[in-house]
């Protein structure tokens, strides 16, 4: 595995991956917002109509007192003052509810599309990426970053902006009726508000950084913890598992502890500043009503103001601090898709289409860390719809081949070329990646399926198969009579990575969606390892039938399966040491011959100890 900690060729996966601005924040999110732009200014004029209604509340209800305590022998009631109290009142929430209906579907929309690219995106990384995140940690960035998009602009958009815009639609019905002496008192409190808000809360943020970051690690501990649940019961290390996931637990119950306290600091802060300016406002009100320059009306118009502001304002804080979650959740999400693709397509790369192409590697030199090269110099040749096969000790480089042939990494020098429909040969880096995967099959060394049916993980090979060619599949696979002996036939469920399965049943599940894919280049790697002799040997057979006519690349730790192969290599330590048909090596005396005759011996003292045994 790759140095988490090394600053050479090798990168680890940053993360976050690069500090964000949240004017960057709202940079990138600007491209995803842009096609609703009519119905966000629609959902944006809804809120300002609601707003707007809003203020009118507190008018009538001003000339309702007033009406009634001028003449209050009268005892005629102000219907057309009513109703309009009641109208403005009823309005409010109506155009409330009408914004949520016309912003719901953008909300929903823009987070489904950003949460679709980053997956994507996941996707189009490099294996070297995926083999240095963890699952649990990016799962989780990328469903908080999902719904942080609609928190975002649920906040900013339709609630502090528009609080903004009343707060100076009250200030100037105050300034308008009476004179600048409340307006005075309403801005100062704000200002106050707001300074105290922004500035604790920016101090804030650091902790619930802490909290997310703490979090994230808790849930890939537990994801890997219970992803490896076999691994942990064979050593009986629950306990040691569990004190792991303690230590991630108990940063987050600091972090969270510590967003906790300094929220209580943010909401008793805002509280007093609330109670001061509210407190001074009565005040003058009360005075101005018992100096006879206000009416009870007055004072029940700037009550009802004040209990409209303060409702928002008191939500100010918390405003503040949602939107600094959800940028800190974008920032995260917009850094996976920072990540770059090491592998990429080049501008004028086209696709491959052969059907029985020739591959060759030529002068390959390649290394996973820039510090460790594995392979030093690998030539060799799969002529049009031959076998080659690549023998030697684990570790070796072998499985690497197979990686490179299907652009998992690109090569340090040298070049890989496979020949296009005229025969002609070109750089696999000269062909889309896409392509050059469609047209090959792998069935590796350890599969893991889908946690799905039987029938998806075979026909994960060509989703557009039919049942027919599926169980053609499986047959060939000599999987189909094991399939629908169990009690759910085909729907059976594999569970998670297919553990239900055996590893030989695994394989044949392997084979068979590889031979619906029906590839031009079929790759082995060691296919068979996890059968028994009877069923290699029934496998085997069926192998080469299908590798007939196809480029095929065989890796193999047992050397009777390749005897036939139109060449064997044999590899050590990254290069090539023999060559040749199986004939030509053993004449030569050399590696392969001794793990040949190595391996006769194994077999022939294991057919003694089975007929000891009988
Ligand atoms: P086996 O027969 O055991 O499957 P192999 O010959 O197929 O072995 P490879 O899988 O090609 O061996 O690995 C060759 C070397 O590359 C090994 O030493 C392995 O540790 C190293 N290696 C494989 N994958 C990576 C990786 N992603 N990052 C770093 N090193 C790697």
């Amino acid at each position: 595995m790759t140095n988490p900690t090394n600053t050479t060729g090798d990168a680890p996966v940053p993360r976050p991956a690069r500090a964000r601005t949240e004017s960057q924040v709202v940079r990138d999110l600007l491209p995803f917002l842009k096609p609703y732009s009519g119905r966000i200014a629609l959902a944006l004029a809804m809120v300002l109509i609601g707003k707007f209604a809003n203020l009118i509340v507190p008018l009538v209800l001003k000339r309702l007192v007033d009406g009634l305590s001028v003449h209050p022998t009268m005892l005629v009631l102000p219907v057309a003052l009513l109703i309009a109290y009641g109208a403005s009142r009823l309005s409010v929430t109506l155009f409330t509810e009408l914004r949520q209906v016309v912003f719901a579907r953008v909300m929903a929309r823009v987070s489904r599309r950003v949460t679709l690219q980053v997956f994507r995106h996941l996707h189009a990384l490099s294996l070297k990426f995926h083999l240095a995140r963890r699952t649990g940690g990016v799962a989780r960035d990328v469903e908080r970053g999902g719904s942080a998009i609609s928190d975002l602009l649920d906040w900013t958009l339709y609630t502090i902006l528009p609080t903004i815009i009343e707060v100076a639609m009250v200030t100037g019905v105050l300034v308008w009726q009476y004179d600048w002496g409340f307006a005075g008192i309403t801005l100062a409190t704000l200002v106050a508000y707001t300074v105290f808000t922004f500035s604790i809360t920016e101090w804030r943020t650091r902790y619930y950084r802490a909290s997310v970051e703490a979090d994230t690690r808790a849930n890939e501990r537990a994801v890997d913890s219970l992803i490896n649940y076999e691994t942990v019961k064979y050593f009986g290390n629950e306990e040691h598992e569990a004190t792991r996931y303690d230590e991630n637990l108990i940063h987050l119950e600091n972090a969270s502890v510590k967003a906790r306290k300094t929220l209580a600091v943010l909401n008793l802060g805002q509280s007093a500043i609330v109670a001061l300016g509210v407190t001074a406002m009565m005040w003058r009100a009360a005075a101005g009503v018992v100096a006879g320059r206000m009416t009870v009306g007055d004072m029940v118009l700037v009550n009802a103001y004040l209990l409209q502001l303060s409702a928002p304002l008191n939500l100010l804080g918390m405003m503040y601090r949602e939107v600094k979650q959800a940028f800190t959740n974008l920032e995260r999400l917009f850094g996976l898709l920072d990540e770059r693709q090491d592998v990429q397509d080049r501008p004028d790369a086209q696709p491959l289409s052969a059907r029985q192409p020739r591959v060759a590697f030529e002068n390959v030199q390649f290394g996973y860390d820039a510090r460790r090269t594995i392979l030093q110099g690998i030539s060799f040749e799969i002529p049009p719809g031959g076998t080659v096969a690549v023998v030697g000790h684990s570790g070796s480089g072998k499985s690497t081949l197979a990686r490179l042939l299907y652009r998992f990494y690109d090569v340090d020098s040298g070049r890989i070329v496979v020949s296009d429909e005229r025969g002609d040969l070109h750089d696999i880096r000269d062909y889309t990646q896409a392509s050059v995967r469609g047209a090959i099959a792998i069935v590796p060394q350890d599969t893991v399926l889908f946690n799905d049916t039987i029938y998806y993980n075979i026909l994960y090979g060509r989703p557009s198969a039919t049942r027919e060619e599926v169980e053609e599949a499986a047959r060939a696979a000599h999987i189909h009579d094991l399939i629908v002996s169990l009690p759910d036939g085909y729907v059976s469920e594999v569970g998670e990575r297919g553990l239900k399965l055996s590893g030989g049943e695994k394989q044949r599940v392997a084979i068979a969606r590889a031979l619906l894919k029906n590839p031009a280049i079929l790759i082995f790697d060691e296919a068979t390892s996890a059968l028994d002799s009877k069923s290699e040997k029934a496998i085997q057979s069926e192998l080469d039938r299908i590798a007939v006519g196809r480029t095929t690349l065989v890796i193999a730790h047992r050397l009777s399966t390749v005897m036939d192969a139109d060449a064997i290599l044999v590899m050590d330590a990254g290069r090539i040491v023999e060559r040749g048909s199986h004939d030509v090596l053993l004449a030569h005396g050399g590696a392969y011959a001794q793990m040949w005759r190595l391996q006769q011996r194994e077999e022939e003292r294991l057919r003694n100890a089975a007929t000891a045994d009988a």
